[in-house]
């Protein structure tokens, strides 16, 4: 099963992400995730990325769609995947959909998490992450059960990223009104487009996911 999940920075994408992975067995591919990494092993592709990253602007297509078709040709995707954060402009959505064609794969899921737009700012504002399973957290929302210890892992390493900062935020809101929404009609024209309340708590949302991916 091949499902692209689609929403602005902070709509839940990665959270929910995480928990289909964990139902389905199908991987996370997280397009923010592999770039960080890249960041993160100093590598010349991770320096170019960094500065764009911290502008909240977008890395150039032609190096995310080569990440991409790369990385879904790995063994682990051939049951299927969860794209988060991939695509983000329409020359992306063109270029998977072409990459589906040629490698005779069906996309069977296009799911937009809808999230009102007020509320993003504090959502991303208030995140940080399990240092060594990535598991999303909340100041507020989304706290580990014993505070400072991972729910997943026990790790006791958590990180923040360099761009949750609220004015990197606005830029990449409005990157994503610019370049990102205008994607939705691309989907919505080929009848693939399907809605979740991004709103709702993690738990409805992560039920309205699987009802939507076919469970009773
Ligand atoms: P995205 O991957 O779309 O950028 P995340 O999954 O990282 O979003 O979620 C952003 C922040 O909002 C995290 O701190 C997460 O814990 C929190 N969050 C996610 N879903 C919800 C929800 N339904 N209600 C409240 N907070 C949420
Ligand atoms: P995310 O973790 O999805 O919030 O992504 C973090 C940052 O990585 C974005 O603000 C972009 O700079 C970059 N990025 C992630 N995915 C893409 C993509 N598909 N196209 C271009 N840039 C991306």
């Amino acid at each position: 099963m091949n499902i692209v999940l689609l929403g602005p920075p902070g709509a839940g994408k990665g959270t929910q992400a995480r928990r289909i992975q964990e139902r389905y067995g199908i991987p996370q591919l997280s397009t923010g995730d592999m770039l960080r990494a890249a960041v993160a092993s100093g590598s010349p592709q991770g320096r170019r990325a960094k500065a764009i990253m911290d502008s909240g602007q977008l890395v150039p297509d032609e190096a995310m769609i080569e990440i991409i078709a790369e990385r879904t040709a790995q063994p682990d995707c051939r049951k299927g995947f969860i794209l988060d954060g991939f695509p983000r402009t329409t020359r992306q959505a063109e270029a998977l959909a072409k990459m589906f064609t040629e490698k005779g794969l069906k996309l069977d899921h296009v799911i937009e998490m809808t999230v009102d737009e007020a509320a993003l700012v504090e959502r991303i504002s208030g995140r940080f992450t399990c240092g060594q399973c990535g598991t999303v957290y909340h100041d507020s929302t989304k706290r580990p059960r014993r505070d400072g210890v991972c729910d997943v892992c026990g790790s006791t390493k958590f990180v923040r990223r360099d761009d949750d900062k609220p004015e990197t935020v606005r830029a990449r809101l409005k990157v994503y009104r610019d370049q990102t929404a205008p994607i939705l009609p691309y989907y919505r024209r080929r009848g693939q487009l399907k809605t979740v309340d991004g709103m709702a708590d993690i738990d409805a949302v992560t039920a309205a996911l699987f009802k939507l991916l076919g469970e009773p």
